[in-house]
């Protein structure tokens, strides 16, 4: 297996990101560190991490070693993490980001984003324009968001002159995201999709079931596929060595377009939709 059929999404300041990418949400401590390298070894090239995630320094643990092991480059990797929601502000931002970046052991990273946009607190402004300038020193690539509805993400622009390169967001069956997809569409956003799987939660969808019988794959790929296809990056987390085998083998088959439509269709259900906080609530009152 190896990285060369996964294709690169390229951001609106022209960098290249890889499609697929490892989550790594409530990895933890040496299984961080297990889960990282097999994903490397595998082709991973693209790793998704937040400071709340509480996992950086074992990501850098993994990332060291597999450089060193000649596994990997620096300058293949696509390294990602977020601000957490309470180092929101100029200053706190800044500082967070070089926190980060100390865990991670890098000189730069290449993506990194506002968590939430917490509107309660109203700083997610403030915080972006501090990132970019964090942007203009070198030592982050890209930058963007996490959570942003449209109406945050024009305001956002509207007010820093910056758009972000990217958008992470929660979509997956049922709750596919087709306005804010438009939106980012029309302002020059990668759309990224967080908890594809629901968090496992979607696999026993018989919609999908239906369709990995018909292409002869597992629920899992139907769904990461259906996410490829539509210009979404990707960033499925699993712990297990045979499931980052399957997750990463999405790209020697088609879904057609009307199995895409049929997996689109299942928004318009009822019982389906967001499964997971809405940003227009989380975190919350600003204390
Ligand atoms: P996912 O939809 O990626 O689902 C992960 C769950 O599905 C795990 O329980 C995993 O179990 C299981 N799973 C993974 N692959 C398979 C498979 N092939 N077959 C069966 N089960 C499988 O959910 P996440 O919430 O983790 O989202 C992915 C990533 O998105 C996160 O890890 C994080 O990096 C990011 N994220 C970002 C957020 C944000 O606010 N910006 C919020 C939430 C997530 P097991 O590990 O046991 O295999």
């Amino acid at each position: 297996m190896s990285d060369m059929n996964v294709p690169n999404l390229t951001l609106n300041d022209g960098t290249e990101m890889p499609q697929l990418g490892l989550g790594t949400w409530k990895l933890e401590g040496e299984e961080t560190l297990r889960v990282v390298r097999e994903a490397i070894a595998l082709g991973y090239r693209h790793i998704d991490t937040a400071a709340s995630y509480d996992n950086e320094e074992m990501i850098g643990r993994a990332v060291a070693d597999a450089i060193r092991a000649g596994d990997v480059t620096r300058e293949e990797l696509f390294i990602t993490s977020k601000v957490r929601n309470e180092d929101q502000g100029a200053e706190r931002a800044s500082r967070a980001f070089q926190g980060s970046l100390s865990r991670l052991g890098l000189d730069y990273l290449d993506l990194y984003l506002i968590h939430w946009p917490w509107p309660q607190r109203g700083l997610y402004a403030e915080t972006f324009a501090a990132i970019a300038k964090i942007q203009g020193l070198g030592t982050v690539q890209s930058i963007g968001v996490a959570n942003f509805y449209e109406e945050t993400l024009r305001e956002l622009v509207a007010d820093t002159g910056v758009t972000p390169a990217v958008n992470q967001v929660e979509m997956h069956p049922g709750f596919s995201q087709a306005p804010l997809r438009a939106v980012h569409e029309e302002l020059g956003v990668i759309s990224e999709a967080w908890s594809p799987l629901g968090r496992g939660i979607l696999l026993q969808n018989p919609v999908i079931a239906d369709i990995a019988d018909q292409v002869g794959r597992s629920s899992a790929q139907v769904i990461l596929r259906w996410l490829i296809q539509l210009d979404v990056s990707v960033v499925p987390k699993t712990a297990g060595e045979l499931r980052l085998r399957e997750n990463f083998d999405l790209f020697d088959f088609e879904l057609s377009p009307g199995q895409v439509n049929q997996i689109l269709a299942l928004d318009d259900l009822r019982g389906f939709g967001r499964i997971f906080g809405d940003p227009l609530t989380y975190p919350g009152e600003a204390g």
